[in-house]
């Protein structure tokens, strides 16, 4: 404690207490980097790199902290001299570099490769402003440039960089470090790839800007928007920049561990998160024959190196490029794409499996799925959907490649660092071993009729919804009411994620209420959400939700029964603060669709109970807690699939044949809306859901209701619900990302 005082007032030249905060943070953040860089390892044997288009790190200071072991020292000296380590931690800006769950897992992964003391380092792209910054101004999404880079910052310059050819021009890009601290753990790095001729000042009118400016524009934003065909084709830049750079370093870091380049697949393995880096492989061909490999050797070695993993089910996600855009763009990789295309042929008349269709369009995952050593899916179900359905041709071709890897979290972030009082009890009654083996979490089932644990976790919850309550008051201007349930649906916006189902249950509460039929209990309903602005209906249902937020408020005789808020620029920083304090976990994506999803573990890691679909990770859920202790509803997948097979559904017979349905459909348009909301968002909005309704939201909507409405019953007997708590917290262990590592690690990395 002394060495860090001192160490400290050495720096800020005057004590802490005389010190301001910003001050305060600058030398943190130099302390953190320096403990940091003494963890860092030799690169020795097989390394990993894991390539990926987003990384959603969170804010680092706490969490680094934390990893380092040096969070409550600094905690408790920093109140010992009058300052909040919570304050300053709130001068950092989060990095925006990633969209959701697929960035935030990469993070995840990073922080338990280092804990588990692996040899592996992320590559990215630090785009200058990553994903957009929302706000809420006349019930509409406004999207503006989120500037998070700033000075201090957690990057090192490296100084170093590659050149990268694309469309006939030479581009230098700039390397960027950012340390990944393992819990008690190895240092390793988040490499992050720029280029410097990259200017801000493009940037008018919210995020618009000249989309073909590629050295002004290239790592602006993360997923430009790709409504059209300039912005598609900067994401083909993005993408080959971030192959091509990934494709140097990893050859030039085995080259000085003394490789042999015919046998490259020793010393590197690499990890393609999604379609987006699949250019590493035709473009790892490409370097390998420029150092003097022949074709085939090229082709046999980085077919050893490369796995891929899918994320997703849904056709529009599965990119898809036109050979005329890799032409222009990336005219060096054609012929190889053309070759390795051609091999493909000739080991199948499947000619589903083509790399290039006859339409002349390249089908990025059909590249992966041939030159891949592994294929995987983010939880069982959505890997057996991949199999038997989705991928059913590619897995007779390659039954051995595919595998299952279901999705986790890092407990350090997602319990330890954001939910301080349940973790203080977790290790008061089982002790810390839990930091580092999830898995002992199942230890607190002893006390699942312990009365007074029960009773030290229902009051937990309570003090983490005050202080949900009072960051909302602040940040929202809304009032919630504490002493209801806090039921909560945190996610990108998107129509599988159905949170136009929960809107709709949402209206039919408010028309009982109005009816006279009051909950027993006041019933908070938070959303937070970000949606793609040229995604239309997403842009939709956030206009409905902040409507009925309004009619809610200004409605006295429903507003004391019932609040509803959607929150601003929901991000890591945010999820941190939500989740502590949820009650009710809404995930009710259409089954077959959801991957995986990963804030149904962090809900459940904080003693929330799941209300869900059997869809991804929910199945997985389902049966570790037992039924008693999560509310499941609605159709399964192979009904799903067998709808969208048959093309019967229709969605229109719902809205007619159920009045609760046409009740709360028509809302949408009724007067208390249209008197406050765009009659066009609302008009498209409905007849969507009538006429087309693509997600099935009008499906499952009455089971929906049911369910839901028993939840809400069961909550009422408070040690019966607290024993759901607990037993969703102990079971949760199965969903550590450490887990997860450990099976990439032993089952396609094989690191030593
Ligand atoms: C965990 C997380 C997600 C993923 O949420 P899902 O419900 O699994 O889609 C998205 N955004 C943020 C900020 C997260 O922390």
């Amino acid at each position: 404690m002394n060495e860090l005082k001192e160490e400290m007032e050495k720096r800020l030249g005057c004590g802490i207490a005389e010190a301001d905060d910003k001050s305060i943070y600058r030398v943190l953040l130099a302390i953190t980097q320096e403990a940091a860089a003494k963890k860092q390892a030799p690169d020795t044997g097989r390394k990993l790199y894991y390539v990926s288009a987003e990384f959603l790190i969170g804010k680092l200071l706490g969490n680094n902290l934390i990893n380092l072991g040096m969070y409550e020292e600094v905690k408790k000296l920093l109140e010992e001299n009058g300052k909040s380590l919570g304050k300053i931690e709130e001068l950092e800006n989060e990095p925006s570099l990633g969209n959701g769950g697929l960035g935030r897992l990469a993070a995840c992964f990073l922080d338990s490769i280092a804990t588990l003391g692996l040899n592996g380092d992320g590559v990215g792209l630090n785009y200058h402003f990553g994903l957009f910054h929302q706000d809420l101004k006349n019930h509409i999404q406004n999207v503006s440039p989120d500037r998070w880079i700033t000075d201090p910052s957690w990057e090192v310059d490296r100084k170093t960089g590659y050149d990268i050819q694309m469309a006939g021009k030479t581009y230098h890009s700039h390397l960027y470090d950012i340390y990944v601290t393992g819990y008690e753990g190895r240092t390793n790095r988040l490499h992050l790839f720029d280029l410097d001729s990259v200017d801000d000042g493009i940037v008018h009118d919210g995020i618009d800007f000249d989309k073909t400016a590629i050295d002004k524009n290239l790592t602006l934003f993360l997923y430009p928007d790709d409504s059209d065909d300039d912005g598609r084709k900067l994401r083909v830049y993005q993408e080959y920049f971030l192959s091509a750079n990934a494709a140097h370093l990893l050859i030039d870091e085995a080259k000085a561990k003394g490789a042999d380049l015919a046998e490259l697949d020793k010393f590197t393995v690499a990890q393609i998160n999604d379609t987006h880096p699949t250019m590493l492989i035709p473009e790892l061909i490409r370097q390998l024959t420029e150092e003097g490999l022949d074709f085939d050797k090229a082709v046999d070695v980085v077919s050893k190196i490369c796995a891929y993993t899918n994320h997703t089910i849904l056709a529009e996600a599965l990119e898809k490029w036109p050979l005329s855009y890799l032409k222009e763009i990336v005219p060096q990789l054609v012929p190889i794409i053309e070759i390795l295309d051609d091999r493909a042929r000739r080991r199948t008349d499947d000619l589903s499996t083509a790399i290039i269709d006859s339409g002349d369009t390249v089908h990025m995952a059909h590249i992966d799925l041939h030159y891949g050593f592994s294929v995987n899916g983010v939880a069982k179900i959505h890997t057996h959907i991949l199999k038997e359905t989705e991928l059913a041709n590619f897995s007779r071709l390659y039954p051995d490649k595919f595998n299952n890897k279901t999705n986790g979290i890092t407990f350090r972030r997602w319990l330890i660092e954001c939910n301080p009082r349940l973790t203080a009890l977790l290790n008061d009654k089982i002790g810390t071993g839990w930091h580092k083996d999830a898995q002992e979490l199942e230890k607190l089932l002893a006390f699942a009729d312990d009365e007074d644990v029960l009773k030290a976790m229902l009051q937990i919850k309570e003090q983490n919804k005050k202080d949900l309550a009072d960051v909302i008051r602040e940040k929202e201007g809304v009032e919630l009411m504490s002493d209801g349930i806090f039921d909560i649906q945190v996610k990108r916006l998107h129509e599988y994620k159905r949170q136009q189902m929960n809107a709709l249950y949402i209206i039919h509460k408010y028309l009982e209420i109005k009816a006279g039929k009051k909950p027993v209990r006041p019933l908070n309903f938070i959303f937070g959400a970000k949606a793609a602005p040229a995604y239309i209906i997403a842009q939709d249902i956030i206009h409905l939700l902040l409507l009925l937020q309004t009619i809610i408020d200004s409605d006295p005789d429903v507003s004391p029964y019932m609040r509803l808020v959607f929150v601003t620029n929901y991000n890591v920083t945010y999820a941190e603060k939500l989740i502590p304090a949820g009650e009710v976990s809404e995930q009710i994506s259409l089954a077959s669709k959801e991957a995986s999803g990963t804030s149904n573990m962090k809900f459940m890691a904080n003693g929330a109970v799941t209300l869900g679909t059997n869809d991804g990770a929910n199945v997985e859920i389902r049966q570790l807690v037992g039924d008693d202790n999560i509310y499941s509803f609605g159709i399964d997948a192979d009904t799903v699939i067998a709808h969208y097979a048959k093309a019967d559904y229709r969605a229109r017979d719902y809205y007619e044949k159920d009045p609760v349905i046409k009740e709360a459909v028509d809302f949408i348009t009724g007067p208390q809306t249209m008197a406050i909301g765009d009659p066009e968002r609302l008009n498209r909005l409905k007849n969507d859901m009538i006429n087309k309704d693509w997600f099935m939201a009008l499906i499952d909507l009455k089971d929906y209701i049911r369910v839901k409405d028993q939840c809400f019953a069961d909550y009422e007997d408070r040690t019966a619900w607290a024993r759901k708590m607990l037993v969703n917290t102990a079971k949760s262990g199965a969903f550590s990302s450490d887990r997860t590592i450990r099976q990439y690690n032993e089952e396609i990395w094989k690191l030593n």
